[in-house]
């Protein structure tokens, strides 16, 4: 029986609603053999990962989906087998920290002002819990409020790109970013690809220098992927010689549609990331 990967979720630590102990019990229910925790650019669900990932027999993979910036444009990078002691590492994301937490207190300012919103900041803080803020929490915050439909709505109205709650924001730099997790012993690997809406011609530069500053794989099989994007991506993984990863990116159970460990296999013809773990 080959074994199950889920590579890319979330917990509290972020923007997930289980806890790190709570996802890897549901990981052992889903049947996952090895699972990367992947919070948004925080290491902090890491240690109770590890210790319920220990009692249950999974593989834990030390993760991370850091925020970069290239060329003007929002990046995800997946990093897969970190130290997340590396100081370098640590020192970044405690600036990222820093910056989610002013940009979420500016988020709320143009909520108040552009959208006549009161109230924003703590709403969202509540559901945070006083650990990394993110604007899923704001969109918890406008549904719970009855200001939206749905977290779908939340971002077409009020929080995307152009939107009265969007803050425009710099990230850790690409090249930066992408020496912090291979200077720690890291993979890096480009997430949801397929989701960035660019031109063949701009994703293809990006890799090129994604490879450059040593970026080694891109998210072939991903939960915000279509059955098309899977094979986009796989084509486009073996023409630039880019290793394969594959991640729900589960944020929890109010998501039915995306489950852990339930991906579709990687497409023949690409080499997944794990070829040569262990
Ligand atoms: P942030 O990194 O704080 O800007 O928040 C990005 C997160 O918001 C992503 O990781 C998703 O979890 C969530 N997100 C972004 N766009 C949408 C959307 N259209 N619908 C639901 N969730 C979204
Ligand atoms: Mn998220
Ligand atoms: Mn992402
Ligand atoms: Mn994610």
């Amino acid at each position: 029986m080959s074994k199950i990967y889920d590579l890319h979720c979330h917990s509290t630590a972020s923007d997930g609603t289980l806890t790190p102990e709570q996802l890897l019990q549901h990981a052992a229910e889903r049947k996952v053999d090895v699972l990367a925790l992947t919070d948004h650019d925080t290491v902090a669900g890491l240690d109770e990962a590890r210790i319920e990932a220990q009692r249950l027999g999974i593989e834990l993979i030390n993760g991370l989906e850091l925020s970069v910036t290239w060329n003007n444009q929002t990046l995800h990078i997946v990093a897969l087998g970190i130290n997340p002691d590396y100081a370098p590492l640590r020192a970044g994301l405690a600036e990222l920290q820093a910056f989610r937490q002013w940009r979420g207190e500016e988020i709320a300012r143009r909520l108040e002002k552009k959208a006549n919103i009161s109230g924003a900041l703590e709403g969202a803080s509540a559901h945070a819990k006083g650990k990394l803020l993110s604007r899923t929490h704001f969109a918890r915050f406008l549904l719970e409020q009855g200001h939206v439909k749905g977290m779908q709505d939340a971002f077409t109205r009020y929080l995307k790109k152009g939107k009265s709650g969007f803050v425009p924001s710099t990230w850790a730099d690409f090249e930066q970013g992408l020496q912090w997790i291979t200077e720690s012993g890291g993979q890096a690997v480009l997430a949801h690809p397929a989701r960035y809406s660019m031109t063949a011609t701009k994703l293809r530069k990006l890799l090129g220098e994604f490879k450059e500053c040593g970026g080694e794989a891109i998210e072939v099989v991903s939960g915000s992927h279509s059955k098309n994007d899977y094979f986009a991506m796989a084509n486009l993984a073996k023409q630039l010689d880019l290793l394969a990863s594959a991640g729900s990116d589960y944020h929890g159970p109010e998501n039915p549609w995306i489950e852990l460990g339930r991906l579709p296999a990687i497409p023949e013809g690409c080499t997944p990331i794990w070829h040569n773990w262990n």
